[in-house]
């Protein structure tokens, strides 16, 4: 296991592509870091300079002690794991497995006790003698997994590793990993496009877009205290609901005013909003922090937003409701019992407590 520390690293592509611009990130040993953003955004790039498998541009890249910028991919003893498995057709799974220690002329035991110990982990014994095509596309990313771990390296480097699965084994295979990464104790970075798989598998969130973190911290500082627009809108399902409006100030109470609607900005935030006022914000509220009036007991009139509800969609342990004030659409995640008529106007609560607000300009966070 080992820490890997990125400092001010770029990586410009032949033809002129800024993949990564000024990336900083210091992963601690034993971390699990998650590196998440829209496809395009640099992720993929970023890891695969940490592997050695893409030149840096600029910068500098530490692993352990050992500054990498030359060191060759086979001698950074860090394993990766890709979305396509990139296992050896022609090779049994024992073969995959155990290929790279072959290679590195480990003894014959030594392997035998490595693959051994991996397949149990991963449940696999029964494959050894298999052929890649043999597989399904779960056992397919097990041995590829387990080629990774009979390494015993530094540190894991996975890349959109369960992005060819269904959905059911994805979500399966995410909690293997998890097992895994209990188990065996060292530093994972891993890169996906999927904002579920950072949140459930990331000590720490890394999100980036156009080459630049845009924010790094654990999964419910991202959740709870997005940096900017863009954060708060790719992390979370639904999405965090988005409106355009303006803070303006009634008898020293200060009001998002979203044009349809103005709801009561709390105390707390009165301070960061003041200089706002008469100005022009986004406003961010995320579906289940809007109810449904009729099962809150008490809502302060100032909360309550009229809005139609134009479709009810039932989920089973919840319903996502999509409203329209007139102005702007959003979606209010409510609790199973709540069937209001579609069609009709209904009055929603917003907690206040809870919302964001974005500057116009910049879209970064102003509260
Ligand atoms: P992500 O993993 O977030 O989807 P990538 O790191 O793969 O993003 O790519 C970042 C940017 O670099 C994209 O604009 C992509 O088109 C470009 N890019 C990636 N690989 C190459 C390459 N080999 N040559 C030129 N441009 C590339």
């Amino acid at each position: 296991m080992a820490q890997i520390s990125v400092r001010n690293v770029s990586k410009v592509y032949k033809g002129g592509v800024k993949a990564v611009d000024d990336v900083n990130l210091g992963i601690e040993n034993r971390e699990f870091m998650v590196l998440v953003g829209p496809s395009g955004c640099g992720k993929s790039t970023t890891l695969r300079m940490i592997a050695g498998l893409e030149e840096i541009t600029d910068g500098k890249i530490w692993i352990g002690n050992r500054l990498v910028n030359e060191v060759p991919a086979k001698d950074r003893d860090i394993a990766m794991v890709f979305q396509n498995y990139a296992l050896y057709p022609h090779m049994s799974v024992f073969e995959n497995m155990s290929f790279g220690l072959r290679l590195r002329k480990y003894p014959k035991h030594e392997i035998t006790r490595r693959v051994q110990e991996a397949t149990e982990i991963l449940g696999i014994k029964h494959l050894l003698d298999r052929r890649p095509r043999q597989l399904s596309g779960g056992e397919r990313q097990r041995v590829a997994l387990g080629r990774a771990i009979v390494r015993k390296p530094q540190a894991f480097l996975f890349d959109e590793p369960l992005s060819n699965l269904d959905a059911k084994l994805r979500v399966q295979m995410r909690t293997e990993i998890h097992k895994l990464r209990l188990r065996l104790q060292t530093t994972f970075v891993y890169v996906t496009h999927d904002q579920t798989e950072a949140m459930t598998l990331g000590d720490r969130i890394v999100v980036m877009k156009d080459g630049k973190i845009q924010q790094c911290a654990d999964p419910m500082t991202i959740y709870d205290k997005p940096a900017n627009k863009f954060v708060a809108s790719f992390i979370g399902s639904p999405p965090i609901n988005l409106m355009n409006g303006r803070v303006i100030k009634k008898e020293r109470k200060y009001y998002f005013d979203e044009g349809k609607f103005q709801t009561r900005i709390v105390e707390a935030m009165h301070a960061v909003m003041a200089p706002y006022e008469g100005k022009e914000v986004i406003f961010g509220i995320r579906a289940e922090d809007i109810y449904d009036k009729l099962f809150v007991s008490e809502a302060s009139p100032d909360n309550i937003v009229r809005a139609a509800c134009e479709v009810v969609e039932p989920l089973g342990s919840e319903v996502y409701l999509y409203l329209n004030s007139g102005k702007n659409p959003f979606i209010a995640r409510v609790g199973a019992h709540n069937r209001p008529e579609v069609n009709r106007d209904m009055d929603l609560v917003f907690d206040m407590s809870k919302v964001h607000f974005f500057d116009r300009e910049t879209e970064k966070t102003i509260v």
